[in-house]
């Protein structure tokens, strides 16, 4: 493999991939979430936020034309292992991997329905401008893994600013809700950065936000489906008081036993309160 030429701003000697997308035709779907990032220096800024990728497996979803992937190769990562659904990027993924030999693995398959904790080594990074039309299934998916620590050691993903900002939300946040309760129970959570609409190909709607999440070695012990529980009751009725969202799980009693005021509303609600009322109901 030839380095790009010191100062030349490269990452890569692969074809820029604009040429690329044109060769392949690969015309964006709608369908399939497709909006490309084909400046390498933003997908290599992703991958830094990865951390020191050297010696680390990495998972990516949706590796398209591979943008996102040359930059977590020309980073160091010792293997990716990148999901695509869409065939027509099978080619111009080839032409990566075999620059890179033996550090690329491609399936072609649908990410929903691929088990990617037995495709790598534990502690493996998550890094993906996921497909927006299934970015939060696949995140909460990541988020409920039976095993615990999970099998990644860190998740570094791109979602539309404002599915960002409810996970990365607290108590009393206008965003806070199910997902933020989720994240921030199993992870810790911030936003990076933020990507305008102008840097994808073709631009979309609204702004884009890179997502850290960080897996807590130990989050505070209760079974995952009695905090969905409890967190589906409580923010399904959101502007109601909790004596009233909670009634079918045990309302004023269940509240009483947990020590907290029923006449508070689901957003004012910390975590470690949420989990409470899982374990009380478990
Ligand atoms: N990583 C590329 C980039 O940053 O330019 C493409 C990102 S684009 C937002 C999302 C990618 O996910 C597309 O390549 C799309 O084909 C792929 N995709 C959509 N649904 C998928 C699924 N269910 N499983 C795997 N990949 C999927």
């Amino acid at each position: 493999m030839t380095p790009p030429a010191p100062g030349s701003g490269q990452i890569d000697t692969l074809p820029p991939l604009r040429e690329v997308i044109e060769r392949h035709g690969l015309a964006a779907r709608k369908s399939l979430g497709q909006n490309f990032l084909l400046d390498l220096n933003l997908t290599a800024r992703i991958a830094r936020e990865a951390g020191d990728l050297t010696g680390c497996d990495v998972v990516e979803i949706g590796p398209g034309p591979g943008g996102l992937t040359r930059a977590l190769l020309a980073g160091g990562a010792r293997r990716v292992v990148a999901v695509e659904r869409d065939e027509r990027c099978l080619p111009a993924l080839a032409e990566i991997a075999a620059h890179y030999p033996g550090r690329l693995e491609v399936i072609h398959g649908d990410a929903l329905a691929t088990d990617l904790a037995g495709l790598v080594e534990p502690g493996a990074r998550i890094v993906a401008n996921l497909p927006y039309n299934i970015a939060t299934p696949l995140l909460v998916g990541w988020l409920t893994v039976a095993d615990w620590p999970p099998f990644y050691a860190s998740m570094t993903l791109m979602f539309q600013r404002e599915v960002a900002q409810r996970i990365v939300a607290n108590a009393n946040d206008d965003a806070y809700g199910r997902l933020g309760v989720i994240a921030n129970w199993r992870c810790t959570t911030r936003i990076a950065f933020d990507i305008p609409p102008r840097a994808f190909t073709p631009a979309p709607k609204v702004t884009s936000s890179v997502v850290c999440l960080q897996p807590r070695p130990q989050p505070l012990d209760c079974r995952t489906a009695m905090l969905e529980k409890v967190t589906a009751a409580a923010f399904g009725q959101r502007r109601k008081m909790l004596r009233q969202s909670l009634k079918v799980l045990g309302g004023q009693a269940l509240l009483e036993k947990a020590g907290i005021d029923g006449q508070r509303r689901a957003e004012t609600l910390e975590i470690d309160e949420f989990v409470a009322l899982a374990r009380l109901i478990q």
